[in-house]
């Protein structure tokens, strides 16, 4: 089956760069992240294996979590969230990938708060400080992780980047191994202990493993090019 197939291929490459990186394939988690894929090509490649899924936009995500409730999906968010839609995923995502700013952090306390659950967050980082993505600025980094920290309803597990785009992958490597050390720099000043580092997409995630990602994050390469 072509989908199991493709899937088999992605493992073994993540499974080649741990190996390379001397690290074990268990502490990297594949992520499909499925914009624009239709339920019943997501429920193709689930019963191939592949249990964690990632949207991008709440109603396209809201749709797809419906049409898929008889399969233990783990979903994520990984797009730009805005507050006003924070209400309506809270409590069906496993992990949101994108915090990145004060309105946002205000609205998912209020609304874990309420429903007396923890939300799981990576803080997603701006790592090439580009003007046109989100993301929290470098610079910022340290005094917005800070107040996630002392939020008593967030769990924050860890950081998320999408780095400026290269041919070569080669060119990305800088940005991968400086989230890992932005992660270090957390967790020796704040002493705790970050599992996550949500890094790496179809054209670089090889690159992303070898630098410690423990999440990746592929749509193209799994589900084709996207309309
Ligand atoms: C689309 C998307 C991906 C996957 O990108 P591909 O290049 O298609 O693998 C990963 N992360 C985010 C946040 C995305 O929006």
């Amino acid at each position: 089956m072509e989908a199991c197939r493709k899937l088999e291929e992605v493992l073994e490459r993540i499974e080649k760069a741990c190996q390379r990186a001397g690290r074990k394939k268990e502490e990297v988690t594949l992520l499909g992240a499925t914009k624009t894929v239709p339920p019943n090509v997501i429920k193709r490649f689930y019963e191939c294996g592949l249990k964690v899924f990632g949207e991008n936009r709440v109603q396209e995500f809201l749709k797809k979590y419906e049409d898929l409730s008889g399969l233990s999906i783990e979903w994520h968010f990984i797009g730009r969230l805005q507050s006003n839609k924070v209400k309506y995923i809270i409590d069906k995502v496993k992990l949101i990938h994108s915090l990145d700013r004060d309105s946002l952090l205000e609205e998912l306390k209020k609304r874990a708060s309420r429903l007396g659950i923890k939300a799981n967050v990576l803080i997603e980082v701006n790592v090439g400080n580009e003007e046109t993505k989100g993301g929290v600025k470098p610079e910022d980094l340290e005094a917005f992780f800070e107040k996630v920290l002392n939020a008593k309803d967030l769990e924050v597990l860890g950081l998320m980047c999408i780095p400026p785009y290269e041919e070569d992958p080669e060119k990305v490597r800088p940005y991968f191994a400086k989230m890992r050390e932005f992660k270090e720099k957390l967790e020796e000043k704040f002493g705790v202990s970050l599992p996550h580092l949500s890094m790496g997409m179809s054209s670089d995630f090889e690159v992303a493993v070898e630098e410690g990602a423990t999440i990746v994050r592929i749509g193209t390469l799994l589900f084709g090019e996207r309309g």
